[in-house]
């Protein structure tokens, strides 16, 4: 199985998610956000591939690691690969943290315009999403973890319980973010 990526995996990132973290850069975007820093990522057929149990092979390398974070592009471009992914991480004691322009409620409506197939599975393996396009106008350099205001940070586990997002508020400051913790 051959998964197409951006870049090579990052293997120790502090900035992508809490503590020691590899990131998987996939490739691939739809959302075009005006001011994306990676415009190169939004071609589905650029970048280069790699086979899925390569990466395996070497997260499981990992040793002092707290999780894994896919970013891109957008992983929800390729739902499947980046499941066996995920799904191997989790063998590994590894938690899963993921990025995506579309959100929460567009990933889970099934009936929704741009659903596609696999994008619950996936959900399922992922732990923490922080979701939504990157909003020029929201862009703020004080937040942890995101870009722009409208992006939130989510518990996936009670998010599907609940069937609306749970945010994850231990990542956000009431000092400098009104709106998003008002969400
Ligand atoms: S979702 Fe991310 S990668 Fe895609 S266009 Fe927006 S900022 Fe760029």
């Amino acid at each position: 199985m051959l998964i197409r990526l951006s870049h090579k995996i990052t293997r120790d990132s502090i900035v992508d998610g809490p503590g020691l973290r590899a990131v998987i850069w996939t490739q691939g975007c739809r959302h075009k956000c005006q001011g994306c820093h990676n415009p190169s990522t939004h071609d589905l057929n650029s970048g280069f591939q790699m086979e899925v149990k390569d990466i395996i092979e070497e997260l499981s390398d990992l040793k002092l690691h707290k999780g894994i974070t896919f970013s891109g592009g957008d992983p929800f471009e390729q739902p499947n690969l980046c499941l066996e992914i995920a799904r191997a991480s989790k063998d590994m004691g590894l938690d899963i943290w993921c990025y995506t322009g579309y959100t929460f409620e567009e990933l889970i409506n099934k009936r929704g315009r741009k659903y596609k197939e696999g994008w619950i599975e996936f959900l399922k393996h992922i732990d923490v999403l922080i979701d939504g396009p990157f909003v020029l106008e929201k862009k703020n350099l004080l937040l942890k973890f995101r870009g722009s205001e409208n992006q939130r940070i989510i518990d996936v586990k009670k998010s599907l319980r609940f069937r609306m997002p749970v945010l994850l508020e231990e990542y956000y400051d009431i000092q400098t973010e009104e709106v998003a913790v008002a969400r």
